[in-house]
């Protein structure tokens, strides 16, 4: 996860399809800006019904908080989603899509 070849390789290793890899890329996109900003280089996107509702990366450093990682971050930003929504967290988290990079 050092450069953009290796998430080349990564991919096509998994036959992902366009559609999944655009989200990976963008996962891997999120985990480049966690490294740039001297954290470690966690990038996370959540896909609910074909739709990025939640995306990140870790920020422990930046907020001095140890429970920013990249996935509480999306965690918290789907909580939201549901609330502004007045949709069932549980049933949009057990549908929803979770990429990590
Ligand atoms: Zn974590």
């Amino acid at each position: 996860m050092t450069d953009s070849n290796s998430i080349d390789e990564t991919v096509n290793e998994v036959k992902l399809t366009e559609y999944q890899k655009k989200f990976v890329e963008l996962a891997f996109k999120y985990a480049k800006e966690a490294l740039a900003k001297l954290e470690v280089p966690v990038g996370c996107i959540f896909v609910y019904n074909e739709n990025i509702i939640a995306e990140g990366r870790n920020e422990v450093n930046e907020t001095r908080n140890a429970t920013r990682h990249a996935e509480m971050v999306c965690i918290d930003q789907v909580i939201n989603y549901c609330n502004d929504r007045k949709l069932d967290y549980k049933q949009v988290f057990k549908d929803l899509v979770e990429r990590l990079s």
